[in-house]
């Protein structure tokens, strides 16, 4: 039986009950965040939350993150739940109305819920183990406000299973001038020449925190170069290596795209050199 947090109380997810006029429920009105944690220890905890009071104050939800608080629900949901690889998830939205009215209501508390569940094992910086993905593509339908992590996911919910129909894993997405936004629930990077190169923050993809820490790391440490720059199809289907980052995957190599292989098809050297980076440094963050 797994506990969550609801409004304030920790619960057995049974009991967690909302009501159906929340404007989450009716109109997506809310945003999200997923952290992951191994054996107790999350990556990317302040980061996170940061990027959720961006997205609260983008839609003018008047609330404010206190995260030592935050922190403390996150470890007690770890502490209060099985496994050793936990994503947290926390989810904000507008709150209960007595109406279905498109404009905000004023004077509504948000409804507040976190809970834990299952993630893989963080990936082995080893070629020979690694979980190889398959991808498809697709153009991008979503709208111009994807830097906000909106519950209202159905457009992604639509990419993913483009690719999922299809036997796949992820779909990647480009827009209508043939240049890559990022994957449905993934950040996308294209290797070529061994130089990393990702597409820059704007509307069209979600700022990822995996996407932050890796970037982070490899600059600091200097011995791969990156670039955040414009990336096409083209490039992605003429790639040494294909790379999507989220927090439960960590760095999750492609070696197919739309049924070709990338490069030989094999998990390549350079993901091995930046998942390696990756798993030394990601608890600084
Ligand atoms: N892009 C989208 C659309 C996502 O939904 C996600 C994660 O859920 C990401 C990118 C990766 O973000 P993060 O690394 O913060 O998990």
């Amino acid at each position: 039986m797994s506990t969550v947090y609801l409004n304030g109380i920790f619960m057995p997810m049974e009991e967690a009950k909302i009501s159906p006029m929340d404007r989450g429920f009716l109109f997506g009105d809310g945003i999200y965040e997923v952290v992951p944690s191994y054996a107790g220890n999350m990556v990317g905890f302040a980061p996170h939350m940061n990027r959720m009071q961006d997205g609260l104050n983008a839609l003018e939800i008047q609330y404010h993150i206190d995260q030592e608080a935050w922190r403390n629900i996150a470890q007690q949901l770890i502490e209060q739940n099985d496994g050793d690889n936990l994503g947290i998830y926390f989810h904000i939205s507008r709150g209960t109305d007595s109406q279905r009215h498109h404009a905000y209501p004023d004077n509504i508390e948000p409804t507040i819920y976190a809970f834990a569940f299952a993630i893989p094992a963080a990936p082995e910086a080893d070629k020979s183990s690694a979980t190889p993905y398959t991808v498809a593509t697709t153009e991008d339908l979503r709208w111009k406000r994807c830097n906000i992590k909106s519950t209202a996911l159905l457009g992604n919910v639509m990419h993913f299973h483009h690719g999922h129909s299809q036997g796949h894993k992820e779909t990647i997405l480009y827009n209508n001038q043939r240049e890559l936004t990022e994957a449905s629930a993934c950040n996308v990077f294209v290797i070529k020449n061994g130089v990393v190169a990702t597409p820059p923050l704007d509307y069209q993809l979600l700022p990822g925190i995996t996407r932050l820490i890796l970037l982070s790391i490899l600059r600091h440490e200097g011995s791969i170069p990156i670039e955040e720059r414009i990336v096409t199809l083209d490039e992605l289907h003429n790639a040494d290596e294909v790379w999507i980052t989220s927090s439960s995957k960590e760095i999750a190599p492609v070696i197919a795209v739309d049924g070709k292989a990338v490069g030989d098809g094999q998990v390549g050297d350079v993901w091995q050199a930046a998942q390696s980076l990756f798993s030394a440094n990601k608890f600084s963050y």
